[in-house]
């Protein structure tokens, strides 16, 4: 006889688990409660949820279960980012990553195992593609994170206590900038950012969930109108030419029509601009000549700019812009009207910066050979 799959809760958003209960002869209200306990109470057994029947409880582990993705490593930073890295399977891990401040605290959640995108300065696009992550993969990260900062709260190891940081907010904000691109992965993705946004889960606003695409235009459209949370564009070249270059998604998707996506993407956004991130790479794309160009195909659109100074990871051939350089470039920008923030580096002596999460990947793409062949700087 055919064994059927027993199903992971962790991964279910409100209506799946509701058509679920609807399946098993169970009122449909209870996917709330049932969400409640598990992602805002962090359960992971269903023996204390005092408002499910016996009954209920008894069906509920016949065909399913609630499990986190196992635990890998865990690194502290000194600034106290921490880095958390989980297995996924035998030969595979990825990596998510907690970034705390006093106004805001950050987890950054990885969506592939790898990345296939290949640009040519990010150490998990040099690591090649695996997979996808499943959706309770996704949200099991934030489930684990809230988990684990609440123990180490309990022990004031942030020196909150004084903040009045409790179980809801000690994650304020979720960004998809961990490994993979997430708008390649968006079936995965919609129920996770739905389970983010629900307020018996985690509850966050719009605003403060951030999806980061290296512009995968048809699913920008397509998020406008599904689930139009902040959105944040890797750009990190004024023009094709180079861009083609760092990041060759570009030869499919190129820069105006990108521009032309988020254009209505603005008109949806919980926020009324798109954040570009542009990665300052030593000669490479930092002189003023590509300031003045930024300045040209951003001018007409409500944007921010998020300058990220590069962070180097092993093997990269690329070395960050010098510190006057990147002062020059943010000036020429700002003085013509663009709102312009440089990212401050985080746990990078733990390789949590952005770009530098590598995980553990088997590739199935050969992207690694691949690039070693197209070297051209
Ligand atoms: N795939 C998505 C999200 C993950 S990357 C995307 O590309 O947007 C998160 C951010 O880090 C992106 O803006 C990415 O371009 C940037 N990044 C990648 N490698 C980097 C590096 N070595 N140094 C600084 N930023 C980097
Ligand atoms: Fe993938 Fe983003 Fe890295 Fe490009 S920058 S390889 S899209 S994770």
């Amino acid at each position: 006889m055919e064994q059927k799959e027993n199903i992971n809760l962790l991964g279910l958003n409100k209506l799946s688990l509701a058509r679920l209960l609807k399946n098993i002869g169970e009122k449909e209200f209870r996917s709330d409660q049932l969400i409640k306990w598990i992602h805002k109470h962090n359960y992971d057994s269903f023996e204390k949820m005092s408002n499910i029947s016996l009954n209920l409880k008894k069906k509920l582990t016949e065909i399913s279960h609630i499990k986190s993705i196992p635990l890998k490593d865990e690194y502290i930073s000194k600034d106290k980012t921490i880095k958390w890295i989980f297995n996924i399977d035998k030969n595979n891990a990825i990596e998510t990553v907690y970034i705390p401040t006093k106004t805001r605290r950050t987890l950054c959640i990885s969506s592939q195992v790898g990345c296939a995108v290949n640009c040519s300065f990010c150490s998990t696009g040099k690591q090649g593609f695996n997979r996808n992550l499943s959706t309770h993969e996704i949200i099991g990260q934030l489930w684990f994170a809230k988990k684990a900062i609440n123990n180490l709260q309990n022990n004031d190891f942030f020196g909150f206590k004084s903040l009045n940081i409790n179980n809801n907010n000690i994650i304020t904000n979720v960004v998809m900038m961990g490994m993979g691109e997430p708008l390649l992965n968006y079936d995965q993705l919609l129920p996770a950012l739905n389970l983010m946004l629900d307020d018996n889960a985690y509850g966050l606003s719009r605003r403060k969930i951030t999806v980061s695409t290296s512009g995968i235009i048809p699913m920008i459209y397509k998020l406008a109108k599904d689930c139009p949370v902040s959105l944040a564009i890797s750009l990190h070249a004024p023009n094709n030419n180079l861009r083609d270059i760092l990041m060759p998604i570009n030869i499919k998707y190129p820069i105006e029509e990108l521009l032309n996506a988020c254009e209505t993407y603005v008109r949806y956004s919980p926020k009324n601009f798109i954040t570009f991130e542009y990665c300052m790479i030593k000669n490479v794309n930092d002189s003023k000549m590509h300031a003045y160009e930024l300045i040209n195909i951003l001018k007409n659109l409500n944007c921010k700019i998020n300058i990220i100074p590069f962070n180097s990871f092993p093997n990269s051939k690329f070395e960050c812009s010098d510190e006057n350089t990147i002062s020059d470039f943010v000036n020429i920008l700002s003085q013509a009207g663009l709102i312009t923030t440089i990212r401050k580096t985080r746990g990078d002596d733990i390789y949590a910066a952005c770009g530098q999460l590598a995980g553990n990947v088997q590739d199935k793409t050969k992207i690694t050979f691949i690039n070693k062949s197209k070297e051209f700087l």
